[in-house]
């Protein structure tokens, strides 16, 4: 595809189109706008703007479809494969400023945003209804950020990701027509699914300028436990006979060693510094917890687990989630001179022993050391590798470690990425993840964005 660059009778009409403090060229608003919290390089947009209602950006986009300018949305920029970063430059539309909550229906379960609601705010807005929107991505993220990356989180394992709580859409597409999709009764059979093409797909077929969120309503009791193992492979196989068990945890997180020690020395867990499984329940009654929490601990201690301590109180499941949701964070501060790069598959949960051994294998052969945590319940892993700044004979050999254990996650029947979607890292995994089924999606992205100006250089290799 070719794109305009903006000149300046583009940079004129578009400054007309809003309000002169929501369209901005100025360099310390374009660098923050050219990247986001991956390791992929920066490229700047050539202008910002916060749209405030679904009218400006039809507008906006129509102008940038006609004169063939490329448009990135953009949430908080927290994601981690480069998804929001224009690398065809163009504009970008910030959504941060529409960022109402439009309606709680609690007696439907439901609510109505603007994509640039952050996640966490609503669950506040939400709290003395009983209710709450569960998908819980470590960072502050925007609904519409999660609805285009799909994302998920802790609690994934037991209620699913942010396509399973998605109803309706408000679109914009790349012409400028204004869309909607799905609909506000809670089942549906009704015609193409074209909610769920929508989330996951980055921004790259429409913006969303509005969704109906379901909700459901907060757990009656909850409890935690910690599991300490010998090896993470032992943990592994934890997990694996947990969710065979049937216990249905509301999250189960492995952490190896190293994520231990870190925690501890950053937020005092206390934790015995060993791969270790967070796990929480949910249930109706205490009775029932108890019994959960039992059960759970016999799998553990028949994996070899050294210590479990099960009926931890909210304020220590808190304190031991708020440091897992900060865990990343905590991996970049320690590296100062290195970047991060995260990699994050998915396989089906028979395989996830043998994921976890493969990036064990990987650390032993290679020497390269990395963090090994992630969703474990819903077999998804992360690893987490500080390659040095600068060092391109250490990043090389990243990159390979990285592609041996992608291919290894899809021949186990996995996927290249479990939550953070394709964006520019995970492209080139596209084939060989979707074989034909790619040239289907590319002919999707051409029926509904025929000139290609929505977050291009994205998903496609
Ligand atoms: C510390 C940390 C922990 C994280 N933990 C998790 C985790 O546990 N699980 C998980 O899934 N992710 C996780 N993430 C990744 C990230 O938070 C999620 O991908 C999140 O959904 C991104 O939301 P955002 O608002 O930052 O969107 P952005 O990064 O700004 O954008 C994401 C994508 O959405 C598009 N977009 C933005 N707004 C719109 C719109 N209105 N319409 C159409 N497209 C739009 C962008 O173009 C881009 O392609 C983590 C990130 C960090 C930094």
């Amino acid at each position: 595809m070719k794109f305009n660059a903006l000149n300046e009778k583009h940079i004129r009409t578009l400054q007309h189109m809003v309000a002169p403090d929501r369209f901005s060229t100025g360099d310390s608003v374009l660098d923050l706008h050219a990247k986001d919290q991956s390791q992929h390089g920066p490229s700047r947009p050539e202008a910002v703007i916060w749209p405030l209602d679904r009218n400006e950006v039809a507008n906006l986009l129509r102008y940038a479809n006609d004169h063939r300018i490329p448009i990135t949305g953009w949430g908080s920029g927290s994601s981690l494969e480069g998804n929001p970063i224009p690398i065809h430059q163009g504009l970008v539309l910030d959504f941060s400023r529409m960022n109402r909550i439009l309606d709680i229906r609690v007696e439907d379960f439901q609510a109505d945003v603007e994509p640039g609601v952050i996640y966490q705010h609503l669950n506040e807005k939400l709290r003395h209804t009983g209710l709450f929107f569960p998908p819980d991505p470590g960072a502050q993220a925007t609904v519409g950020g999660m609805i285009a990356n799909n994302a998920s989180g802790t609690r994934t394992v037991y209620y699913g990701s942010t396509k399973d709580y998605v109803l309706r859409l408000e679109v914009v597409l790349a012409s400028g027509e204004i869309i909607e999709l799905g609909t506000r009764a809670a089942k549906t059979s009704s015609g193409y699914d074209l909610v769920h093409l929508m989330v996951g797909s980055e921004g790259t077929l429409g913006v969303v300028t509005a969704a109906t969120l379901r909700l459901v309503g907060f757990p009656v009791e909850y409890s935690a436990a910690i599991g300490t193992f010998p090896s993470v492979k032992a943990a592994g196989n934890a997990v694996f006979e947990i969710i065979r068990s049937g216990l249905n945890p509301a999250a189960l997180e492995l952490l190896g060693p190293e994520c231990i020690e870190l925690m501890n020395r950053e937020e005092r867990l206390g934790l015995n510094v060993s791969p270790t499984l967070f796990v929480e329940f949910h249930s109706s009654s205490a009775s029932h917890l108890a019994e959960v929490l039992e059960m759970g601990r016999e799998i553990c201690n028949q994996q070899g687990c050294t210590e479990f301590r099960s009926g931890l109180g909210k304020a220590e499941r808190d304190h031991i989630f708020k440091a897992r949701h900060a865990l990343g964070e905590m991996i970049i501060r320690t590296h100062p001179d290195c970047g991060t790069l995260v990699v994050d598959v998915a396989v089906p949960n028979t395989a996830y022993p043998e994921i976890i051994a493969a990036i064990g294998d990987e650390m032993k052969t290679t020497g390269i050391m990395g963090y090994t945590f992630g969703h474990a319940g819903d077999g998804n892993v992360h690893f987490n590798i500080p390659g040095k700044k600068g060092d391109q004979k250490q990043w090389a050999q990243i990159d390979k470690l990285v592609q041996r254990l992608v291919s290894k996650a899809l021949d186990l029947g996995g996927t290249a990425t479990g939550e953070h979607g394709v964006g520019l890292g995970k492209k080139k995994y596209m084939a060989a993840e979707h074989g034909k089924s790619l040239d289907w999606m590319k002919q999707i992205k051409t029926l509904f964005d025929p000139n290609g100006i929505l977050n291009p250089g994205k998903i496609f290799p």
